[in-house]
């Protein structure tokens, strides 16, 4: 008889045992968690190295020459090495460590964006970010005269764009490259190349990306992309922000204080080298310790078996609510990440959230920071359940096992 060759399945029950707080005698009741969009859950790895960073390393960085002083600054570098690697990035200066993605949206809109525009200038965005690839932009708008624009999706929730939105006005094309609200993920390599070829700079917004897929920030060939460590499984607090060397170069610092600056005089003073210039302070040392260690984690997982597995969730939570009486699934995509955003007739998505939570189901409501899309969708408010690779099948029915319940009491 032939035998195929098939690939190990991903083996979620072991990966479980990898996170502690998925050990349900931590609550002391069950809980399936499914707002893992909002922020994920942190494997034992990443709270291990934290407690040891704090036991046994605990310094600042860059300013000691003493051993401990050395010893920290070594971990932090080290985990920039490590996200350098992680997305590719042709050099270690290219990774600037923020508080997570809404600070690095911002620095970038700040430092690189503000100074380049002018009244009538437009920056182009899409109609599915998450507020915070809108305000800030709309901020720096505000203060020059520059203007949005938007690529408009269609009812399935992928974008509808037409290269006439890049026009010899566009200083920036800043989109998401999957949508936290209705999972979409945007052909984002294919957008830089049109982008580029006109000249035109990008900003992605990896936030629900890096959870769900492998980037190469090279290939993707992006000017900046932006993410949070603790949609990655590492704490909170810490996010990085990848730019190309040339444009950091020119870009002035984002914030003024210690560590961004070489020298300091009274009359004038002169900036660090990349990426310090852009790390004014003392930084989230031991959050960049527990990135490092997310990441090392995250490398000894089969990440072709852990899509698939990720991809069968999706499929089977997607067929159970559909199968949900008035139950209506926002964003459809053909390339979608595992997480189901809905709305169901005659039922507020609060009282969803409660019943769910009754029923043993974390699941986010809400506008999930992103309005836009729920006046697109023409709701005005919606429950999401996202998935990460320790969510199992199991997990996917009981969703909407609980739905059901909802719809018993809300006929
Ligand atoms: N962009 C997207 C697509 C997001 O989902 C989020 C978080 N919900 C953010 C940006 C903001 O991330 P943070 O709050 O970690 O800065």
């Amino acid at each position: 008889m032939q035998r195929l060759a098939t690939r190990p399945a991903f083996d979620v029950e072991k990966v479980r045992k990898d996170f502690p707080i998925l050990d349900g005698r931590v609550w002391c009741k069950p809980l399936v968690y499914l707002d893992n969009a909002a922020t994920s859950q942190k494997p034992r790895a990443v709270l291990e190295a934290i407690d040891r960073f704090y036991r046994e390393h605990n310094s600042n960085v860059h300013r000691g020459v003493h051993w401990l002083s050395a010893a920290a600054t070594r971990d932090y570098e080290g985990a920039r090495d490590k996200v350098r690697a992680w997305i590719h990035a042709a050099t270690r200066e290219e990774i600037v460590f923020t508080r997570g993605t809404t600070e690095a949206i911002n620095l970038v809109a700040r430092s690189f964006l503000k100074p380049r525009l002018a009244r009538g200038d437009e920056i182009l965005v899409t109609e599915m970010e998450h507020h915070s690839n809108i305000v800030p932009w709309q901020l720096v708008c505000e203060e020059t005269g520059a203007k949005l624009r938007v690529v408009p999706i269609d009812d399935r929730g992928q974008l509808l764009f037409d290269e006439k939105l890049l026009t010899p006005r566009t200083r920036l094309f800043a989109f998401v490259h999957v949508s936290n609200a209705l999972g979409t993920v945007n052909p984002a390599r294919e957008l830089v190349r049109l982008a580029r070829a006109r000249g035109v700079p990008t900003l992605v917004d990896g936030a629900q990306a890096v959870p769900h897929l492998r980037v190469d920030v090279q290939a993707l060939g992006c000017d900046f992309y932006a993410f949070s460590s603790h949609k990655l499984f590492g704490p909170t607090g810490i996010g990085v922000l990848y730019g190309r060397k040339a444009l950091l170069d020119e870009m002035p610092p984002y914030q003024g204080g210690g560590e961004m600056i070489k020298r300091v005089t009274f009359e004038k003073t002169t900036w660090n080298d990349l990426p310090y210039k852009f790390e004014a302070g003392t930084p989230d040392i031991a959050g960049a310790v527990g990135l490092g260690a997310a990441l090392d984690y995250l490398s000894t997982l089969d990440w072709d078996a852990l899509h698939a597995h990720e991809q069968a969730l999706l499929d089977r939570a997607t067929e159970g609510l559909s199968a949900v009486k008035g139950l209506r699934i926002l964003g459809t995509a053909k390339e979608k990440a595992a997480l189901v955003t809905f709305a169901m007739d005659h039922v507020h998505p609060h009282d969803i959230g409660q019943i769910l939570d009754q029923e043993g189901v974390a699941v986010r409501t809400g506008h999930h920071c992103a309005q836009p899309v729920m006046d697109r969708f023409k709701v005005p408010a919606s429950a999401r359940a996202s998935f990460a690779f320790y969510n199992t099948l199991a997990e996917a029915d009981a969703v909407v096992a609980a739905l059901a319940k909802v719809r018993e009491l809300f006929p």
